[in-house]
């Protein structure tokens, strides 16, 4: 009865809900403390004070017709205005509230500008390893995801690769910086290059290729290290950003979508992205939290916890004998295999209750990702098992 399209990934949930039942079984076996579940991409710390005072102010304050009421698509001017005034402070651009349309998280960013910009047949390269969602989103909109693989060791684009991909349908490349799962950042030298290598294609083939930048860890990056703003790197970009980790705000479904001025046919483009907002059915992004963001546009993104877990994690897994990449960013670690089936080690890991996701997840193999927003304890206590799965390899 139900779709073709929807068949297949309702099978491919079971394997997710599958890993996540295992977590569960093992919790009522070994009790929650003993399961060391790397696992979720949640943040596992709580959203600053700032956030829960401005909702109560706004909700205290505010004419409840203009707060629950509809809006312009693209969300309220005066949030829009105030978000496109950080980034001008933050960034050194003259973005304005006509380049911003507020979004359902940078997921649903993601699906707006998809949905403006495919046609069925068109192609989006996704940079392996990648987060998984990115085909089903390319999918929704007959489009066809080509993935080409990132540099290995260092992780960073490979640029030639990523040329030889490129022919008449594609449309755009999806990046993302700082990386889900391997913490990388992309260099600005490998973004320069990048840009250069896309404006000569346009100028080649005569088309346009957009660079998606999704970027909901953009605030997560540690050791004082630089995220690069990416409109800077090359004309045809969008951003997709989030609220989510930045904030700890994943449920509340609140981000933005960036059309900078510059884009080839920027108003056209605008005008599409912000129907889409609304034949998508997301209509606007939510009204109290659209107006919690413009409040706390500057508050900084404490990652003082995570950081803190970023190095437990990574120097307990390296002390065990394990080739880890060290992340510059989000809250991920990329980890190698010592066999070459990822999946394989995970059914060993879970014989020690410790819960990674198999590279294979994010189309790349001999590598898991273990997320570290969990608790520092979960990370401390693990680190036995660990160490006995290490020595089953003779680590
Ligand atoms: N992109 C990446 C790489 C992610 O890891 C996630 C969530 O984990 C998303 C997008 C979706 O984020 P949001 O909650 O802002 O929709």
């Amino acid at each position: 009865m139900i779709s073709e399209k929807m068949k297949v990934l309702a099978n491919n949930n079971s394997a997710i809900r599958a890993m996540f039942e295992e977590g569960n079984r093992l919790a009522a076996l070994y009790g929650r403390e003993n399961v060391y579940d790397f696992s979720l991409g949640n943040p596992n710390f709580p959203a600053p004070e700032a956030v829960k005072k401005a909702a109560i102010e706004i909700l205290e304050s505010s004419d409840p017709v203009y707060l629950h009421g509809y809006m312009s698509n693209a969300g309220y001017p005066e949030v829009r205005s105030v978000v496109a005034e950080s980034l001008n402070r933050r960034f050194g651009t003259d973005f304005t509230a006509d380049n911003l349309i507020m979004t359902v998280g940078a997921a649903g960013g993601l699906n707006v500008i998809l949905k403006a910009l495919l046609n069925p047949g068109d192609q989006v390269i996704a940079v392996a390893p990648y987060f998984v969602e990115y085909g089903n989103y390319v999918r929704n909109y007959d489009g066809e995801l080509v993935v080409v693989n990132s540099k290995p060791d260092t992780f960073q684009i490979d640029i030639d690769a990523v040329c030889a991909a490129i022919n008449e349908k594609t449309k755009a490349i999806i990046l993302n910086s700082p990386n889900n799962p391997t913490g990388v950042i992309y260099s600005a030298e490998t973004l320069t290059a990048l840009g250069e290598a896309l404006t000569k294609k346009q100028e080649e083939l005569g088309t346009k290729i957009f660079i998606i930048s999704d970027e909901p860890y953009r605030e997560l990056a540690y050791d004082g290290a630089e995220v690069p703003f990416m409109t800077k790197f090359y004309k045809n970009t969008v951003v997709c950003y989030s609220w989510s980790k930045s904030l700890s705000l994943p449920g509340e479904r609140i981000g933005y979508l960036l059309i900078p001025s510059q884009c080839d046919e920027f108003e056209t483009l605008f005008t599409a992205a912000s129907i889409a907002n609304r034949v998508l059915g997301f209509v606007n992004a939510p009204s109290l939290f659209q107006l919690v963001a413009a409040k706390c546009v500057d508050v900084p993104s404490d990652v003082s916890g995570y950081d803190e877990n970023r190095k437990l994690l990574y120097d307990g897994l390296t002390r065990c004998g394990f080739e880890c990449v060290f992340p510059q960013g989000a809250f991920y670690i990329w980890m190698k295999t010592p066999e070459p089936d990822d999946k394989a080690f995970c059914e060993r890991a879970k014989k020690y209750n410790i819960l990674p996701v198999p590279g294979a997840s994010f189309a790349y193999t001999g590598y898991v990702r273990l997320a570290y927003c969990v608790s520092k304890e979960t990370i401390v206590n693990s680190m036995p098992s660990f160490k006995k799965l290490a020595e089953e390899y003779g680590l």
